[in-house]
């Protein structure tokens, strides 16, 4: 019997926990396998953590980890990696809009070969407008990054053992998971589902923290954008070349005009293309230093007492 690591990011879901771990348990003991139930309480302002305890002293299954401090989804998802001990882990969220019903499916295709078994949406739930048009432009520029069609991918995913190994070795402390669980190889296969809506509490994106979420996504995976800066100077340098070829001309035929228009455009232009250019490499450097600073991805508190091991 294999053991299935289940992890659960939770960010102020206290309303959450209870109705997850008995829908979890319910599909893990149908499935015929042994299994633990993993919450990593990313930080949370409410009750998450005590729900979580109180559960694991009820249901050994039941185990956590709570971070010092919100450190993220990404933070949350690779502790949890980290701490599992399963065969298998299987990533979902803890509104379970990734709904565990197709959990026996992705255990079926594990048990016939896949390595990776990635959740792929079939339809993406409700959504604000401002969030889906986000959503589109964000997916479709890192599906043309990664050389991988981002558009229905997710975070719901199950992972066999020597993926989650793999995943742990790699140094960087950006991560981006939806894709780097890709980017690793090995033997995957899609599952499709549909989002369901969340039960309880409220969802913690914002546009402003998915506008970071996107650029630092896209620039720990990609140096696109820094040959876009070379893009953009060729593109004002040829710009210069022809202004200057007329302004030549004008100026041989004699009829040369004061040109102030010309050299304000150039001005504005030339500066605003420096200006982001400046900007895309100091993001870089910015990002550099982060990883050479070396920090930790996240910091753990405390853990309920069942959860045992050496993790990172
Ligand atoms: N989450 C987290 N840390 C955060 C934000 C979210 O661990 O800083 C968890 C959250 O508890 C949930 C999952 O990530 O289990 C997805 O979050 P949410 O449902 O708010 O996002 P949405 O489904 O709206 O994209
Ligand atoms: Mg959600």
């Amino acid at each position: 019997m294999a053991l299935i690591s289940l992890i659960v990011p939770s960010y102020n879901e206290e309303e959450n926990i209870d109705n997850t771990v008995s829908v979890l348990t319910e599909v893990c003991t149908g499935c015929g396998e042994d299994y633990e139930i993993l919450f990593i309480n990313d930080g949370s302002k409410d009750l998450t953590f005590e729900k979580i305890l109180d559960a694991s002293k009820k249901d050994p299954h039941v185990k956590g980890l709570s971070f010092s401090r919100n450190f993220g989804k990404e933070a949350a998802i690779f502790a949890g990696l980290s701490a599992a001990s399963g065969d298998a882990c299987i990533v979902l969220d803890c509104d379970l809009q990734h709904p565990p019903k197709v959990i026996p499916d992705m255990l079926k295709l594990w048990h016939e070969g896949a390595e990776v078994v990635e959740g792929v949406k079939r339809s993406r739930g409700r959504e604000g407008l401002l969030h889906k048009i986000f959503a589109g432009m964000f997916y479709g520029i890192m599906s043309k990054l990664i050389k991988m069609d981002m558009k229905a991918t997710s975070d719901y995913k199950l992972l066999d053992r020597k993926v989650v190994d793999a995943l742990l070795d790699l140094k960087e402390s950006n991560t981006f998971f939806r894709a780097l669980s890709f980017w690793v190889g090995f033997k995957s296969v899609k599952l499709e589902y549909d989002v369901e809506e969340r039960k309880f509490g409220k969802t913690k994106w914002s546009v402003r923290s998915l506008f970071k979420y996107a650029i630092n996504n896209a620039t720990s995976f990609s140096t696109l954008p820094l040959q876009i800066v070379t893009f953009l100077g060729t593109v004002s340098v040829l710009f210069g070349v022809v202004l200057s070829i007329q302004t030549l001309v004008r100026f041989l035929m004699g009829n040369s005009e004061a040109g102030f228009p010309t050299v304000i455009l150039l001005i504005l232009l030339i500066g605003g293309f420096i200006m982001i250019s400046l900007g895309i490499i100091g993001h870089y450097i910015g990002r550099i230093y982060e990883e050479v600073k070396g920090r930790p991805r996240y910091i753990i508190r405390e853990t309920t007492d069942n959860l045992t091991g050496s993790f990172r």
